[in-house]
Protein backbone atom coordinates (compact mmCIF):
# COMPACT_ATOMS: atom_id res chain seq x y z
CA UNK A 1 0.00 0.00 0.00
CA UNK A 2 1.61 3.41 -0.98
CA UNK A 3 2.14 6.35 1.97
CA UNK A 4 -0.43 8.64 1.43
CA UNK A 5 1.09 12.35 0.83
CA UNK A 6 -1.96 14.22 2.15
CA UNK A 7 -1.57 17.83 1.69
CA UNK A 8 -3.31 18.31 5.27
CA UNK A 9 -0.40 17.57 7.63
CA UNK A 10 2.62 19.43 5.23
CA UNK A 11 0.44 22.15 5.05
CA UNK A 12 -0.37 22.39 8.72
CA UNK A 13 3.81 22.49 9.91
CA UNK A 14 4.55 25.24 7.13
CA UNK A 15 1.61 27.08 8.50
CA UNK A 16 3.09 26.63 12.36
CA UNK A 17 5.87 28.47 10.62
CA UNK A 18 4.41 30.92 8.78
CA UNK A 19 1.87 31.98 12.02
CA UNK A 20 5.51 31.82 14.19
CA UNK A 21 7.08 34.72 11.86
CA UNK A 22 3.70 36.49 11.29
CA UNK A 23 3.76 37.11 15.12
CA UNK A 24 7.17 38.20 15.44
CA UNK A 25 6.44 40.76 12.75
CA UNK A 26 3.32 42.04 15.03
CA UNK A 27 5.23 42.25 17.67
CA UNK A 28 7.35 44.80 15.84
CA UNK A 29 4.47 46.57 14.39
CA UNK A 30 4.27 45.20 11.18
CA UNK A 31 1.14 43.32 10.13
CA UNK A 32 1.74 41.05 6.89
CA UNK A 33 -1.17 42.30 4.55
CA UNK A 34 -2.21 40.81 0.88
CA UNK A 35 -4.08 42.31 -1.75
CA UNK A 36 -6.58 40.25 -3.84
CA UNK A 37 -7.46 41.78 -6.76
CA UNK A 38 -10.60 40.28 -8.33
CA UNK A 39 -11.57 41.39 -12.02
CA UNK A 40 -15.44 39.84 -12.11
CA UNK A 41 -16.82 37.44 -9.90
CA UNK A 42 -16.01 33.79 -11.88
CA UNK A 43 -16.76 30.91 -9.19
CA UNK A 44 -13.25 29.42 -9.35
CA UNK A 45 -11.61 32.62 -8.03
CA UNK A 46 -14.37 33.07 -5.85
CA UNK A 47 -13.86 29.21 -4.50
CA UNK A 48 -10.00 30.09 -4.14
CA UNK A 49 -10.77 33.37 -2.65
CA UNK A 50 -12.24 32.23 0.08
CA UNK A 51 -9.76 29.42 1.32
CA UNK A 52 -6.80 32.25 0.87
CA UNK A 53 -9.11 34.69 3.29
CA UNK A 54 -9.60 31.78 5.67
CA UNK A 55 -5.83 30.92 5.57
CA UNK A 56 -5.12 34.08 6.57
CA UNK A 57 -7.39 35.34 9.34
CA UNK A 58 -5.90 31.69 10.80
CA UNK A 59 -2.08 33.16 10.37
CA UNK A 60 -2.87 36.74 11.53
CA UNK A 61 -2.75 37.97 8.33
CA UNK A 62 -4.54 41.05 6.72
CA UNK A 63 -6.29 40.84 3.66
CA UNK A 64 -7.01 43.74 1.37
CA UNK A 65 -9.80 42.68 -0.92
CA UNK A 66 -10.22 45.28 -4.10
CA UNK A 67 -13.05 43.99 -7.07
CA UNK A 68 -13.57 45.28 -10.04
CA UNK A 69 -16.39 44.51 -12.44
CA UNK A 70 -15.58 42.17 -14.94
CA UNK A 71 -16.51 45.26 -17.88
CA UNK A 72 -13.93 47.34 -16.46
CA UNK A 73 -11.45 48.32 -18.83
CA UNK A 74 -7.74 47.82 -18.16
CA UNK A 75 -6.71 51.51 -16.63
CA UNK A 76 -8.89 50.66 -13.71
CA UNK A 77 -6.85 47.60 -13.16
CA UNK A 78 -3.50 49.46 -14.36
CA UNK A 79 -4.22 52.16 -11.47
CA UNK A 80 -5.42 49.43 -8.70
CA UNK A 81 -2.10 47.82 -9.26
CA UNK A 82 -0.38 51.07 -9.29
CA UNK A 83 -1.54 52.09 -5.69
CA UNK A 84 -1.16 48.12 -4.70
CA UNK A 85 3.24 48.67 -5.68
CA UNK A 86 2.37 52.12 -3.55
CA UNK A 87 1.30 51.44 -0.62
CA UNK A 88 3.88 50.43 1.68
CA UNK A 89 1.46 48.74 4.04
CA UNK A 90 0.61 45.85 1.38
CA UNK A 91 3.23 43.72 1.52
CA UNK A 92 1.89 41.14 -1.67
CA UNK A 93 -0.49 40.65 -4.62
CA UNK A 94 -2.95 37.93 -5.29
CA UNK A 95 -4.47 38.61 -9.19
CA UNK A 96 -6.98 36.06 -10.44
CA UNK A 97 -6.37 35.33 -13.77
CA UNK A 98 -7.38 34.62 -16.55
CA UNK A 99 -8.46 38.05 -16.95
CA UNK A 100 -11.02 39.40 -19.15
CA UNK A 101 -10.80 39.61 -22.70
CA UNK A 102 -10.64 43.54 -22.81
CA UNK A 103 -7.05 43.16 -20.87
CA UNK A 104 -3.73 42.13 -22.27
CA UNK A 105 -2.41 39.76 -19.42
CA UNK A 106 1.46 40.24 -20.41
CA UNK A 107 0.83 44.00 -19.74
CA UNK A 108 -1.32 43.55 -16.57
CA UNK A 109 1.66 41.12 -15.44
CA UNK A 110 4.27 43.73 -16.09
CA UNK A 111 2.78 46.58 -14.17
CA UNK A 112 2.72 44.28 -10.65
CA UNK A 113 5.99 44.67 -8.46
CA UNK A 114 7.79 42.23 -7.96
CA UNK A 115 8.67 42.21 -4.67
CA UNK A 116 4.78 41.78 -4.04
CA UNK A 117 4.73 39.08 -6.48
CA UNK A 118 3.68 36.28 -3.89
CA UNK A 119 2.20 34.22 -6.40
CA UNK A 120 4.68 34.47 -8.93
CA UNK A 121 3.06 35.63 -12.05
CA UNK A 122 5.69 37.93 -13.23
CA UNK A 123 8.75 37.43 -15.41
CA UNK A 124 10.98 38.44 -12.37
CA UNK A 125 9.63 35.59 -9.87
CA UNK A 126 9.48 33.15 -13.09
CA UNK A 127 13.74 34.53 -13.35
CA UNK A 128 13.75 34.13 -9.66
CA UNK A 129 12.61 30.41 -10.50
CA UNK A 130 15.83 29.48 -13.04
CA UNK A 131 18.30 31.57 -11.20
CA UNK A 132 17.24 31.56 -7.47
CA UNK A 133 18.00 35.43 -7.84
CA UNK A 134 15.52 36.22 -4.34
CA UNK A 135 13.24 38.89 -6.47
CA UNK A 136 9.74 37.38 -6.47
CA UNK A 137 8.31 34.09 -5.84
CA UNK A 138 7.32 30.83 -7.21
CA UNK A 139 4.26 29.89 -8.33
CA UNK A 140 2.61 28.57 -5.44
CA UNK A 141 1.31 25.41 -7.00
CA UNK A 142 4.48 24.58 -8.07
CA UNK A 143 6.07 24.72 -4.52
CA UNK A 144 3.69 23.04 -3.14
CA UNK A 145 4.53 20.09 -5.16
CA UNK A 146 7.70 20.01 -3.42
CA UNK A 147 6.89 20.42 -0.24
CA UNK A 148 4.64 18.35 -0.02
CA UNK A 149 7.39 15.82 -1.54
CA UNK A 150 9.98 17.09 1.59
CA UNK A 151 7.23 16.82 3.98
CA UNK A 152 7.24 12.93 3.17
CA UNK A 153 11.06 12.71 3.32
CA UNK A 154 10.86 11.96 -0.93
CA UNK A 155 14.69 11.98 -1.66
CA UNK A 156 15.10 14.10 -5.07
CA UNK A 157 18.97 14.62 -5.21
CA UNK A 158 19.98 12.38 -7.93
CA UNK A 159 16.79 10.87 -8.73
CA UNK A 160 14.86 11.43 -11.80
CA UNK A 161 11.84 12.85 -11.69
CA UNK A 162 9.28 13.29 -14.69
CA UNK A 163 6.94 16.02 -15.02
CA UNK A 164 3.96 16.25 -17.47
CA UNK A 165 2.90 19.17 -18.05
CA UNK A 166 5.15 22.25 -18.92
CA UNK A 167 2.65 25.65 -18.24
CA UNK A 168 4.05 28.67 -16.80
CA UNK A 169 1.95 28.09 -13.54
CA UNK A 170 3.06 24.19 -12.50
CA UNK A 171 4.60 22.00 -14.46
CA UNK A 172 7.89 24.68 -15.87
CA UNK A 173 8.33 26.24 -12.66
CA UNK A 174 8.16 22.34 -10.80
CA UNK A 175 10.97 21.36 -13.19
CA UNK A 176 13.22 24.26 -12.42
CA UNK A 177 12.30 23.90 -8.24
CA UNK A 178 13.40 20.61 -8.95
CA UNK A 179 16.25 20.83 -10.54
CA UNK A 180 17.76 23.16 -8.43
CA UNK A 181 17.14 20.66 -5.78
CA UNK A 182 19.62 18.52 -8.11
CA UNK A 183 17.33 16.42 -9.60
CA UNK A 184 17.50 15.10 -13.18
CA UNK A 185 13.98 15.99 -14.62
CA UNK A 186 12.48 15.32 -17.78
CA UNK A 187 9.89 17.73 -18.68
CA UNK A 188 7.10 15.97 -20.84
CA UNK A 189 4.24 17.93 -22.82
CA UNK A 190 1.37 16.72 -25.40
CA UNK A 191 3.56 16.01 -28.40
CA UNK A 192 5.99 14.00 -25.82
CA UNK A 193 6.43 10.55 -27.62
CA UNK A 194 5.80 7.13 -25.45
CA UNK A 195 4.80 9.33 -22.18
CA UNK A 196 4.43 6.07 -20.56
CA UNK A 197 7.83 4.64 -20.99
CA UNK A 198 8.91 8.17 -19.40
CA UNK A 199 6.66 8.41 -16.85
CA UNK A 200 7.74 4.46 -15.19
CA UNK A 201 11.48 5.58 -15.87
CA UNK A 202 11.12 8.26 -13.05
CA UNK A 203 11.58 7.55 -9.61
CA UNK A 204 9.31 10.77 -8.59
CA UNK A 205 6.09 11.41 -11.33
CA UNK A 206 4.66 14.76 -10.99
CA UNK A 207 1.61 15.27 -13.19
CA UNK A 208 -0.01 18.87 -14.15
CA UNK A 209 -1.74 17.83 -16.97
CA UNK A 210 -5.40 19.07 -16.99
CA UNK A 211 -6.69 15.85 -18.65
CA UNK A 212 -8.80 13.74 -16.27
CA UNK A 213 -7.69 10.53 -15.61
CA UNK A 214 -5.06 10.46 -18.54
CA UNK A 215 -2.53 8.84 -16.16
CA UNK A 216 -3.02 4.99 -15.51
CA UNK A 217 -1.30 2.14 -14.48
CA UNK A 218 0.85 1.87 -17.28
CA UNK A 219 2.51 4.98 -16.12
CA UNK A 220 3.42 4.02 -12.81
CA UNK A 221 6.33 2.14 -11.49
CA UNK A 222 6.35 -0.03 -8.62
CA UNK A 223 7.66 2.08 -5.53
CA UNK A 224 7.46 5.26 -7.45
CA UNK A 225 6.37 8.96 -5.65
CA UNK A 226 3.28 10.02 -7.63
CA UNK A 227 2.42 13.95 -7.25
CA UNK A 228 -1.22 14.39 -8.72
CA UNK A 229 -1.80 18.36 -9.23
CA UNK A 230 -4.83 17.79 -11.72
CA UNK A 231 -8.61 19.14 -10.50
CA UNK A 232 -11.73 18.01 -12.03
CA UNK A 233 -14.86 17.10 -11.32
CA UNK A 234 -15.44 13.52 -12.22
CA UNK A 235 -18.42 11.73 -14.10
CA UNK A 236 -20.01 10.65 -10.55
CA UNK A 237 -19.83 14.62 -9.47
CA UNK A 238 -16.52 14.17 -6.62
CA UNK A 239 -13.25 15.95 -7.48
CA UNK A 240 -10.39 13.68 -9.05
CA UNK A 241 -7.10 14.13 -10.94
CA UNK A 242 -5.19 13.33 -13.78
CA UNK A 243 -3.85 10.07 -11.98
CA UNK A 244 -6.49 7.46 -12.08
CA UNK A 245 -5.81 6.77 -8.49
CA UNK A 246 -7.28 3.19 -7.80
CA UNK A 247 -5.20 1.93 -10.53
CA UNK A 248 -1.91 4.03 -9.32
CA UNK A 249 -1.78 3.28 -5.45
CA UNK A 250 -0.84 -0.67 -5.66
CA UNK A 251 2.11 0.09 -7.88
CA UNK A 252 3.24 3.64 -6.24
CA UNK A 253 5.39 3.81 -3.32
CA UNK A 254 4.21 6.88 -2.58
CA UNK A 255 0.91 9.17 -3.65
CA UNK A 256 -0.82 12.82 -3.50
CA UNK A 257 -5.11 11.98 -2.88
CA UNK A 258 -7.19 14.44 -5.02
CA UNK A 259 -9.04 16.36 -3.03
CA UNK A 260 -6.50 16.75 -0.01
CA UNK A 261 -2.93 16.72 -1.71
CA UNK A 262 -1.14 19.28 -3.84
CA UNK A 263 -4.25 21.64 -3.66
CA UNK A 264 -4.49 21.54 0.25
CA UNK A 265 -1.15 23.61 0.17
CA UNK A 266 -1.60 26.49 -1.91
CA UNK A 267 -3.02 28.71 0.28
CA UNK A 268 -0.30 28.00 2.76
CA UNK A 269 2.29 28.58 0.71
CA UNK A 270 0.87 32.02 -0.33
CA UNK A 271 0.64 32.80 3.02
CA UNK A 272 4.40 31.83 3.38
CA UNK A 273 5.21 34.06 0.97
CA UNK A 274 3.50 37.14 2.04
CA UNK A 275 5.33 36.85 5.69
CA UNK A 276 8.40 36.17 3.46
CA UNK A 277 7.57 39.74 1.96
CA UNK A 278 6.60 41.61 4.62
CA UNK A 279 9.98 40.47 6.34
CA UNK A 280 11.67 42.04 3.62
CA UNK A 281 10.07 44.94 3.48
CA UNK A 282 10.49 45.27 7.15
CA UNK A 283 14.67 45.06 6.88
P1 LIG B 1 -2.48 23.76 -18.67
O1 LIG B 1 -2.06 25.18 -18.73
O2 LIG B 1 -3.67 23.30 -19.46
O3 LIG B 1 -1.21 22.88 -19.09
C1 LIG B 1 -1.31 21.51 -19.30
C2 LIG B 1 0.02 20.98 -19.75
O4 LIG B 1 -0.12 19.58 -19.92
C3 LIG B 1 0.48 21.55 -21.08
O5 LIG B 1 1.87 21.89 -21.00
C4 LIG B 1 0.25 20.43 -22.07
O6 LIG B 1 1.21 20.35 -23.12
C5 LIG B 1 0.41 19.21 -21.17
N1 LIG B 1 -0.30 18.06 -21.71
C6 LIG B 1 -1.60 18.03 -22.11
N2 LIG B 1 -1.89 16.81 -22.60
C7 LIG B 1 -0.75 16.08 -22.54
C8 LIG B 1 -0.40 14.77 -22.91
N3 LIG B 1 -1.29 13.95 -23.47
N4 LIG B 1 0.86 14.35 -22.70
C9 LIG B 1 1.77 15.17 -22.13
N5 LIG B 1 1.50 16.45 -21.75
C10 LIG B 1 0.25 16.89 -21.97
O7 LIG B 1 -2.77 23.32 -17.16
P2 LIG B 1 -2.15 23.87 -15.77
O8 LIG B 1 -2.64 25.23 -15.50
O9 LIG B 1 -0.69 23.58 -15.72
O10 LIG B 1 -2.89 22.90 -14.74
C11 LIG B 1 -2.72 21.51 -14.79
C12 LIG B 1 -3.71 20.86 -13.85
O11 LIG B 1 -3.42 21.29 -12.53
C13 LIG B 1 -5.18 21.25 -14.10
O12 LIG B 1 -5.99 20.11 -13.85
C14 LIG B 1 -5.46 22.31 -13.07
O13 LIG B 1 -6.81 22.36 -12.69
C15 LIG B 1 -4.60 21.84 -11.94
N6 LIG B 1 -4.17 22.91 -11.03
C16 LIG B 1 -4.20 22.62 -9.71
C17 LIG B 1 -3.78 23.56 -8.80
C18 LIG B 1 -3.76 23.20 -7.34
O14 LIG B 1 -3.69 24.06 -6.48
N7 LIG B 1 -3.75 21.90 -7.04
C19 LIG B 1 -3.35 24.82 -9.20
C20 LIG B 1 -3.27 25.08 -10.58
C21 LIG B 1 -3.68 24.10 -11.47
P3 LIG B 1 1.35 21.49 -24.28
O15 LIG B 1 2.15 22.58 -23.64
O16 LIG B 1 2.08 20.79 -25.37
O17 LIG B 1 -0.04 21.90 -24.65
Amino acid sequence: MALLMKGGPAAAALNEKTAARAAALAAAGVMPTLAVVRVGAREDDLAYERGVLARCAKLGLAVRPFVLDAAAPQEELLAVLDEVNRDRSIHGCLLFRPLPPQMDDRTVRAALAPEKDVDGITDASLAEVFTGSGVGYPPCTAQACVEVLDYYGIPLEGRRVTVVGRSLVVGKPAAMLLDRRNATVTLCNSRTRDLPALCRAADVLVVAMGRRGAIGADCIAPGQAVVDVGIHTGEDGRLCGDVRFAEAEPIAGAITPVPGGVGAMTTSVLAAHLVSAAEKAAR
